[in-house]
C-alpha cells in the first residue's frame, strides 16, 4: 500500500503516521525526521537543512526530491510506503509521480489532515519530542507517562528548535501558500481523504483506517 499522509505543520500528521505504519506494516519515511536525524549526525545535508528549516522554510526541491527518489526505491519500500510531510511543493508532487511511473507503481490514498489554524499553534508550541527515538508527544493531549522521559526508549523529551510560536506561524503561512493547492491536485486525481485532525488521537485514526479500508 502506497500511501501519502499531508496536512499543516501540527496537524498531526507524525502522531498518526505511527500507527498507521504500525497497523498496515510499511516503512515511514517522513522527510522532516530524515533531516533531523542528519543533523543529529551533523551530516552536510543535516546542517543545510537545519539553514531552512530554523526559518520555518522549505528546504529546496531538489535536496528533497532527490532524498526521497533514492528512499523509495530500496528494496523495503517495494510492496508499499507511508510518506510523511512529501510532497510540500508542486514540484515535489510532479517528481513523485515520475518516480513512481519509472517504478510502474501509483498511490492507493492521500490523507489529508484537517485543523484550523488556531489549533495548530497551540498543538505545534505545546509538542514535545524524544531527542533519541523521536516519539511525539504533547504538554497537555498527549503527555509521557513520566515527566520528560520517553515511554517508548526512557530518552530525554525536548521542543523542537522549530516550534517556537514565530517559527510555527511562518511555517504555516509557508503551507498554505506552497503545500495546500496540493490538496486539489490529489482531489482531482480521486486519490484524497479528507480527514477531520480536531479529535481524540484514536478516532482521527479510526477515520484514518475507515477511508483506508473503504478504497482499498
Ligand atoms: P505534524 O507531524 O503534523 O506536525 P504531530 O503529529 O507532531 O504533527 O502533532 C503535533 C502536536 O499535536 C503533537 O504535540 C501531538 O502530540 C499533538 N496531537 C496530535 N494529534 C492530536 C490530536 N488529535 N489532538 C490533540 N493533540 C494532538
Ligand atoms: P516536519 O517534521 O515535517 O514538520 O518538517 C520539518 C521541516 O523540515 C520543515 O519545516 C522543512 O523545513 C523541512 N522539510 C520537511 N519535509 C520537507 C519537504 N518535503 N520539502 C521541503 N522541506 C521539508
Amino acid at each position: 500500500m502506497r500511501l501519502v499522509i499531508m496536512g499543516p505543520p501540527g496537524a498531526g500528521k507524525g502522531t498518526q503516521a505511527a500507527k498507521i505504519v504500525e497497523k498496515y506494516n510499511v516503512p515511514h519515511i517522513s522527510t522532516g525526521d530524515i533531516f533531523r536525524q542528519n543533523l543529529k549526525k551533523n551530516t552536510p545535508l543535516g546542517l543545510k537543512a537545519k539553514e531552512y528549516m530554523d526559518k520555518g522554510l522549505l528546504v529546496p526541491d531538489e535536496v528533497v526530491v532527490a532524498i526521497v527518489k533514492d528512499r523509495i526505491m530500496q528494496e523495503d519500500c517495494k510492496d508499499g510506503f507511508l510518506l510523511d510531510g512529501f510532497p510540500r511543493t508542486a514540484p515535489q508532487a510532479n517528481a513523485l509521480d515520475e518516480v513512481l511511473e519509472e517504478m510502474d507503481a501509483r498511490l492507493d490514498k492521500v490523507i489529508n489532515i484537517d485543523v484550523a489554524k488556531d489549533v495548530l499553534i497551540e498543538r505545534a508550541v505545546g509538542r514535545r519530542v524524544c531527542k533519541n527515538c523521536g516519539a511525539t508527544y504533547h504538554v497537555k493531549y498527549n503527555p509521557p507517562g513520566r515527566e520528560g522521559a520517553c515511554d517508548v526508549c526512557s530518552g530525554e523529551i525536548i521542543q523542537r528548535d522549530d516550534d517556537k510560536k514565530e517559527t510555527v506561524v511562518k511555517r504555516i503561512e509557508v503551507y498554505l501558500e506552497q503545500t495546500q493547492p496540493l490538496i486539489q491536485y490529489y482531489k482531482d486525481k480521486g486519490l484524497l481523504a479528507n480527514i477531520n485532525g480536531q479529535q481524540e488521537i484514536e478516532k482521527v485514526f479510526d477515520d484514518i483506517t475507515q477511508s483506508i479500508g473503504r478504497e482499498i
